[in-house]
């Protein structure tokens, strides 16, 4: 979804106001897939656009969230990341960078390495949706 009518549509369907910034926004992070921080969002908007704020892209970020159009993924501990692919997947993470990549780990494998670490440390929370994140 990236055209700017189909996301008009998407935000009206749900009782939403559209707004241009919104839409710019939109443009940034839907329909392609990417993994990005509200600022580098916010900059990028600027760069090219008329003015929004920070509290806007932060917003509208968390709207599309819970509108299940975008997810967060806490794979760096110095920043929230947002994530448009919204399937259940796992991440890669090169520590020199903090670039991130997608992987599919395989289910056996994942629950088989979970539960390992989970036998060993009790105190976590197991979560039946728990995604794992590699740094390299
Ligand atoms: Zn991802």
């Amino acid at each position: 979804m990236k055209k700017p009518a189909d996301i008009a549509k998407f935000l009206k369907d749900r009782g939403l106001r559209v707004s241009l910034q919104k839409l710019e926004i939109a443009r940034h992070v839907l329909g392609v897939h990417r993994h990005f921080t509200a600022e580098e969002i916010f900059k990028e908007v600027n760069a090219e656009f008329t003015r929004v704020s920070r509290a806007t892209v932060f917003n509208v970020l968390n709207l599309f969230v819970e509108h299940g159009l975008l997810k967060t993924v806490r794979a760096r501990s110095d920043v929230l990341l947002y994530d448009s692919n919204t399937e259940e997947h796992d991440h890669v993470v090169i520590a020199e960078t903090g670039k991130i990549f997608d992987v599919q780990l395989p289910e056996k494998e994942k629950q088989s390495l979970l539960k390992s670490v989970w036998a060993k440390n009790p105190h976590l929370p197991k979560r039946a949706t728990a995604s794992v994140v590699v740094h390299v």
